[in-house]
């Protein structure tokens, strides 16, 4: 243990002492991805948050079992329980079974992770494989009185509970508030309120997704996964559950009702959500068109993109914020990170080549105390990073001969920078690889035709164009702007 660990709860909205249920067992769950495309930048900023927060609680002693899942059912197009599964959807257009779809994301997302240097959760449960689980929670939860049947379906009564419980205790959104902002109900809906919400959906015919169940030939509703498999795997009743916070409401507001109708209590002490990330000022969107993927990000072929940026250039970028602040995307800051990262890294070579003295002038202890008081307060990840800056002017003084350390103390500096940099921080040293290269020489090109086009040299774009096709280069002008791509 390095000093008490003090965390913010969404729940209390206040920072509490960290005291597991049962020490040193910690069981933290995360909503994963849906996989039905590429990951980007709103995937990694939970997955590194939720990344540095499993390897800080093993640092510490804790063992941890952690839970991030796959959803691969049930997340319809549009959140309010209606239009197609968003999956099935990809499925029919690409003419693949749903779950062939779910498995090459699944695949991407993996590889993208093991890039950004996150580490596996200890299981990682699929929705469609946890139909059962969540049939028996509905029956439970239909047992209890807060859930009704109509046509096949079962959707959770949110005035019926909110009668004994609270709905929104985590949100902050109240009952009667959710009453007068939601339109009027139209007439095909099932629904007794438009904020009930789907536990189990009888399958239209054309659906292709569906199991047997009580009611009907159906699917799980989105919020169930979760609840279900975190009682699975953690029990009724554990420690911490994160996600991002568009997450919030109503996908954890419901998980609460869920757990608390099906099995009497709140399903976990500890509530953590990461903040958004937003890229020049505005929402990530699909109309914004602003949705940059990771694969984009470490080639650079995105007109939004001036030129490609490591792995861990994006999980230092991403770490250099507390996670609760937002987070604006640009490329100064991400190149500003980059060259942060170099220095951070050089530091751990200069490191490698101190001599010693008899008496320190570096006070090693205090230096580490304020790291793990960075860390202990809510996982301060910037400040961390700035008192490991802080001692890295002090190491490179040292080389320079302009302070001293002892032999004992340089032992323990090394092994602690080793250890924050690397395992806490998950931070890797990186080769420049050729692809990078190759990235940035075609944005180079690309910039210099844009440049000969504006001023009307025609010649000598096409040029550049014809030249690259020799040696099996495309360049295709969109709205947005300029791609290539190689053909072999
Ligand atoms: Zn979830």
């Amino acid at each position: 243990m390095n000093g008490q660990l003090s965390v913010y709860n969404t729940l209390t909205r206040k920072k509490e002492n960290f005291e597991p249920l049962h020490p040193p067992f910690t069981g933290m769950y995360v909503c994963g991805p849906t996989v039905y495309g590429d990951a980007h930048l709103g995937h990694a900023r939970p997955a590194i948050t939720f990344d540095l927060i499993f390897r800080y609680l093993l640092h510490s002693g804790y063992k941890v079992r952690y839970i991030r899942n796959i959803t691969d059912v049930g997340h319809l197009v549009n959140d309010a329980d209606e239009g197609e599964d968003k999956i099935a959807r990809k499925a029919l257009l690409e003419k693949l079974e749903p779950m062939e779809v779910a498995q090459y994301y699944s695949d991407r997302y993996h590889h993208n992770m093991d890039q950004l240097n996150v580490l596996k959760p200890s299981i990682e449960p699929r929705a469609s494989g946890h139909i059962i689980e969540q049939i028996e929670m509905i029956k439970k939860i239909l047992g209890a009185g807060f859930a009704y049947i109509v046509n096949g379906s079962v959707y959770f009564d949110v005035l019926e509970y909110n009668k004994k419980h609270f709905y929104g205790k985590l949100s902050g959104r109240v009952v009667d508030e959710l009453l007068s902002n939601t339109r009027e109900l139209e007439g095909q809906d099932e629904k007794k309120n438009p904020f009930d919400f789907a536990l189990w959906k009888k399958a239209l015919p054309e659906h292709i997704m569906r199991w047997p169940s009580p009611w009907s030939d159906g699917f799980p509703g989105w919020h169930l996964e979760c609840s279900a498999m975190s009682t699975k795997y953690l029990g009724e009743h554990f420690d911490i559950h994160g996600g991002g916070m568009d997450l919030l409401f109503p996908h954890h507001e419901s998980e609460i009702s869920q757990s608390v109708a099906a099995n009497g209590q709140d399903p976990c002490k500890y509530w953590f959500h990461n903040n958004m990330i937003t890229i020049n000022g505005q929402k990530m969107g699909k109309s914004l068109n602003n949705f940059i993927t990771l694969n984009e990000f470490f080639s650079g072929n995105h007109p939004l993109l001036e030129k490609a940026y490591s792995p861990m250039t994006i999980r230092f970028f991403i770490l250099q914020a507390h996670y609760r602040s937002t987070l604006d995307f640009s490329n100064e800051a991400l190149q500003s990170s980059e060259k942060g990262l170099k220095r951070l890294m050089k530091g751990l070579e200069t490191i490698g080549k101190l001599t010693t003295s008899e008496k320190s002038t570096f006070d090693f202890h205090k230096f580490r105390a304020s790291c793990y008081d960075a860390l202990n307060d809510d996982f301060n990840s910037p400040v961390l990073i700035a008192e490991l800056f802080d001692g890295i002017r002090h190491i490179n003084n040292i080389y320079d001969k302009k302070e001293t350390i002892t032999t004992e103390d340089y032992q323990a500096l090394k092994e602690f920078y080793n250890v924050m940099i690397l395992d806490v921080l998950g931070l890797k040293p990186e080769q420049t690889d050729n692809s990078e290269i190759i990235n940035n020489l075609m944005n180079t090109i690309i910039l210099l035709r844009q440049d000969a086009k504006m001023k009307k040299d025609y010649e000598t774009s096409d040029k550049i164009r014809k030249e690259l096709t020799k040696t099996n280069i495309n360049l295709k002008d969109t709205k947005e702007g300029t791609v290539w791509n190689f053909e072999e």
